[in-house]
């Protein structure tokens, strides 16, 4: 009797069956990977039956026996009655079909020369259709099956029928057309959908299905830039790539959701796992290259997501979608590797979608405050202006802060009316000081890249300006330095239009993002803002010194005005007036505050005199 076979023999078999099947031709590929699996698992006989066009029939395709050395091709056929059939399908569509000798007669198997003592025969199905079965005989002796070792079958039959039916066209042209990704020729992922929800039902105590969901970084920007043939080329790459040799290691089922979306699923004993992850980075590293080399010049990165399914607790559809959100996170992080969906990723949806279903109702009822925190005069330490930040306040009392809920709605275009908001509020302010003849002072707020994609930004702040009558330099709008540099001619566009308003614009985060001292000469805007970012160490370095101090001569010297923000400590604030930055933003001189406070600092900072900069 053979031992059994260990979790590391078990992946050994599945590596050298996965290696056999890389562009031989099918027959040899096929005897060799049969031969090799009958004598790992020393058992009588391993062989493989295709369904063919006569009804009801499996044909013998590739045999490996214990008494002979070489695995043959064989052309034998077995025909089932109608009823036989049917039970056999009914079978099938469970999963593995084990029998021994104390059930009696053995089914599905065919005239037999004598009778085996165990068969396993383990259904290949090609999205929802049967191809035939991978069949382990034995005559001689007993032996009892792992999980694992029933895991490593499976999965090398799923290699071995995607590798038949991918190289073989016999099997390809007996889908219907409907089943096939015309570009790709693919399983259409209605096919790889059904079939999933099929293997959740069948899925066997240690193994666990990986669905891996995967789309192009920027793949928009090749079919853009290279046509759309390149694109479907490229395509076409990545499906042959992916459905290649070493993902099938995993007997791995494939489709193209949409455009450069493609989605897979693996089944694999759980003990790999902690592999996988390492196992599709190095898949996506390869496809990159691979479509690097044959699109010279551009980058290419995938964005993926992993969710692994342990039963059958959830359907194909949820498993795809996590697989999905896990992608979109990936994407959205610009991680290099693929990431695993986790519950709690669930939890960021949902508390999205709160916020979402929310917005309306708070900003009816004006849950969203806004905040206002000082810009200080270098020169004198007078109060220079303010910048508006939003925040929203449950009715609880508690606050959720921008950045929990800004890159969110900026995600669904939902900012407009969060920025509308805030801008009103801006407007109604000035207007309230002026009504009770308090000093008046510039106020900044922030625009959102979403913006720039809409035409409704500049009527709107001749609108309010109209409206509120208040003198349109005492408004300014901050655009980021990273909005600016993927927008050039629309931030330009927006920049000229709120100059002829006449309103400020200023550039925020400056030197956080990718764009170099000398874009400022091309800049049209009257104030530089530079990112807090440099202020992190709280005593400076020399390095950040001397960038610091080079921006803000080169700001001054186009003439523009500049502030530094985050500004926390007074070293910070002292090095910063020495090296002439107009204004200073940050913790050092006050928090962003609700309205009513930086009423009572403006008073403690202005006394009742007119503000300096009205
Ligand atoms: P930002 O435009 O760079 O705003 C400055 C952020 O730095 C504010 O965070 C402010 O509270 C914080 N800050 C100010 N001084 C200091 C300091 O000394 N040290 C440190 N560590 N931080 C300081 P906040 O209010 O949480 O806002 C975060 C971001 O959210 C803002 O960054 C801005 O990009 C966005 N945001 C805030 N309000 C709005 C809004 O009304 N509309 C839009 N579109 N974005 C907004
Ligand atoms: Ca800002
Ligand atoms: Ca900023």
């Amino acid at each position: 009797m053979c031992a059994t076979l260990s979790s590391e023999q078990c992946l050994g078999l599945v590596e050298f069956t996965s290696s056999e099947l890389v562009e031989k031709p099918v027959e040899s590929a096929v005897a060799s990977a049969v031969e090799h699996i009958r004598e790992a698992f020393g058992v009588s006989c391993v062989r493989i039956r295709e369904i063919i066009p006569r009804p009801f029939s499996l044909r013998y395709t590739y045999e490996s026996l214990d008494d002979r050395s070489k695995a043959r091709r064989v052309n034998q056929t077995v025909t089932f009655d109608e009823a036989e059939w049917e039970e056999a399908m009914s079978v099938f569509s469970n999963g593995i079909y084990r029998y021994d000798r104390s059930q009696g007669e053995a089914k599905f198997i065919g005239r037999v020369s004598h009778k085996p003592l165990y068969v396993i025969e383990v259904p290949m199905f090609c999205g929802k259709h049967f191809l035939g079965t991978f069949d382990i005989v034995e005559f001689n002796s007993e032996r009892e099956w792992t999980h694992i070792e029933l895991s490593a079958v499976t999965i090398c039959a799923n290699m071995i029928c995607q590798y038949i039916s991918r190289t073989n066209k016999c099997f390809v042209t007996r889908y219907d057309s409907t089943d096939i990704d015309p570009l790709t020729g693919l399983m259409s992922f209605t096919a790889f959908s059904e079939n999933l929800d099929e293997r959740f039902t069948d899925m066997i105590g240690d193994t666990c299905i990986a669905v891996v969901y995967s789309d192009i970084h920027h793949f928009k920007y090749i079919n853009e830039n290279y046509g759309y043939k390149k694109g479907d080329e490229l395509l076409k790459l990545t499906a042959g790539a992916m459905s290649g040799s070493s993902e099938e290691y995993t007997g791995t089922t494939l489709s193209r959701v949409h455009s450069d979306n493609f989605v897979s699923a693996s089944a694999l004993p759980k003990e790999f796992v902690p592999y996988f992850e390492d196992f599709i980075k190095e898949q996506n590293d390869m496809l990159c290259s691979l479509l690097e080399d044959n699109c010279p010049g551009v980058k290419i990165r995938m964005n993926t997501g992993i969710c692994y399914v342990e039963d059958a607790s959830i359907t194909a559809a949820t498993a795809i979608a996590n697989a999905n959100l896990a992608r979109k996170k990936a994407k959205s992080e610009s991680l290099r590797r693929p990431l695993v969906f986790a519950d709690s990723m669930m939890d960021d949806i949902n508390y999205q979608e709160y916020l979402n279903n929310e917005l309306p109702k708070a900003i009816a009822n004006r849950e969203l405050k806004v905040y206002y925190q000082p810009k200080i005069n270098c020169s004198d330490d007078s109060l220079y202006g303010a910048e508006a930040l939003v925040r929203w306040q449950k009715p609880d009392g508690s606050f959720i802060y921008p950045d929990q809920f800004i890159p969110f709605f900026e995600k669904n275009g939902n900012i407009v009316d969060v920025d509308f908001y805030v801008y009103r509020e801006v407007f109604r302010y000035l207007r309230k000081r002026l009504d009770a003849s308090l000093p008046v002072f510039p106020i900044s707020m922030n625009v959102s890249r979403v913006h720039l994609k809409s035409d409704r930004i500049i009527p709107y702040i001749k609108e309010l300006i109209a409206k509120y009558d208040v003198p349109p330099s005492l408004v300014e709008f901050e655009l980021t330095e990273n909005i600016y540099m993927n927008n050039l001619l629309k931030a330009d566009e927006f920049i000229s239009s709120c100059r002829a308003l006449g309103a400020q614009v200023s550039m925020d985060d400056f030197g956080s993002g990718y764009s170099s001292l000398n874009v400022m000469s091309s800049l049209s805007i009257d104030t530089l803002k530079i990112d807090r970012i440099f202020l992190k160490n709280e005593d400076l370095n020399d390095s950040d010194k001397t960038i610091i101090e080079s921006m803000i001569t080169m700001a001054k010297r186009l003439g523009m005005n500049v502030i530094c923000e985050g500004v926390e400590t007074q070293a910070q604030s002292d090095f910063l007036k020495k090296a002439h930055c107009d204004q200073i933003q940050g913790y050092y001189y006050g928090r962003p505050m609700d309205e009513e406070s930086f009423d009572k600092f403006a008073m403690e900072k202005l006394g009742c005199s007119v503000a300096k900069n009205q």
